[in-house]
């Protein structure tokens, strides 16, 4: 272990994600302050944020970057019941969170439940689904330049769209959130309630990264689809073109294509990254033929062999 300023520096054998499977990272540090994550980013700039691993997958020969996450100073938040404002740093784990503005009776975050996420996470991904997104709660964001310099981006100024914000180049340190006062029985109510639709529609105990391709905006007429309303400009689910093109339960040795929603690939022991590459390959593969699609990833992938500012075109 190298020990340089107060910051530990690590080899971490496998980097942890809701997958479960994939490689570690050369370097690896846990920062608990501003400070730390300062000179973590003197010493690598191009260094890798880990959220909570929910939406990612680490190739199986790790990644040399300095993977860093944000602790301690960096995942605290402050609440003002009173004006309904939330200042919470991006190390922050966003059930966490959910659970404590229900708590206080305000309302908002609960359109999020069950989305395992980091705050920095959800902002870069613009986490969200059938109930809400974060953007719409956002105030303003605070982030590290890979200069260092540290920069503060309104609401207006942040380019969110669906599952995309363009801050994937920052390093989110914290964010400040409205919400709005409300009954708390009322709020722990729909907090059940979307819970309950996700369990109902989506793997949840089992091991994926989530939705593993963006929902994509058809460019023309699919006959397949249109009791779905599969017609050129509208935005249809993902999963939806998997289940119809017949590769639910299609799967690449300990990967597959999730019978209960077929836009997550869940992966059994023995997975590897590999696996759930060729799995995606061929999705998109068979998605292309059949319906002259081409399905953009969410899962963001890390790889020794790309540079991060370079990797996909997500966030
Ligand atoms: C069971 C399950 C259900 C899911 N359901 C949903 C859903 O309903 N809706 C939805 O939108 N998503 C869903 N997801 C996907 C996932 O929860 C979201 O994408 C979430 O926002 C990922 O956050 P994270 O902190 O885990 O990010 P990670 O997976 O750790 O990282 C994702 C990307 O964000 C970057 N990042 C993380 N923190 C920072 C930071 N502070 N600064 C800069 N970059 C950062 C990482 O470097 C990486 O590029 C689901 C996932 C699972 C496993």
């Amino acid at each position: 272990m190298l020990v340089t300023d107060e910051l530990a520096i690590s080899r971490l054998e496998h980097v942890p994600t809701w997958f479960g499977i994939g490689g570690g990272a050369d370097r690896f540090a846990a920062v608990r302050n501003a400070e730390q994550l300062r000179r973590a980013m003197e010493i690598d700039p191009a260094l890798r944020v880990l959220g909570d691993g929910a939406n990612l997958l680490v190739d199986d020969d790790g990644v040399a970057e300095l993977v860093v996450k944000l602790e301690g100073e960096l995942s605290e938040w402050a609440i003002d019941p009173g004006k309904a404002t939330v200042r919470v740093g991006a190390g922050a784990n966003l059930p966490k969170l959910i659970n404590e503005t229900v708590r206080q009776g305000l309302a908002g975050l609960e359109t999020l439940g069950g989305i395992p996420a980091s705050v920095g996470g959800a902002l870069v991904m613009n986490a969200g689904g059938k109930f809400g997104e974060i953007e719409q709660y956002v105030v303003r964001v605070q982030a590290l330049t890979r200069e260092g310099a540290e920069i503060v981006l309104e609401r207006k100024d942040i380019a969110f769209a669906y599952r995309r914000s363009g801050l994937k180049d920052l390093v989110l340190t914290s964010c400040e959130l409205q919400l709005a006062p409300d009954d708390a029985g009322a709020v722990r109510k729909r907090l059940k309630e979307v819970m309950s639709y996700k369990k109902s529609s989506q793997p949840m105990a089992e091991k994926s990264a989530g939705c593993t391709y963006k929902n994509p905006t058809l460019e023309h007429d699919i006959m397949d689809l249109y009791d779905a309303n599969g017609r050129a400009g509208r935005r249809v689910p993902a999963g939806l073109l998997i289940d119809r093109a017949g590769l639910k339960g299609l799967a690449v040795n300990a990967v597959s294509v999730s019978d209960v929603h077929a836009n997550f690939f869940v992966t059994k022991p023995g997975a590897t990254a590999h696996d759930v590459i060729q799995l995606m390959n061929e999705v998109e593969r068979r998605v292309q033929d059949r319906y002259g699609v081409q399905l953009e990833r969410e899962v963001v992938v890390w790889s020794r062999h790309e540079h991060p500012q370079r990797n996909g075109k997500n966030g």
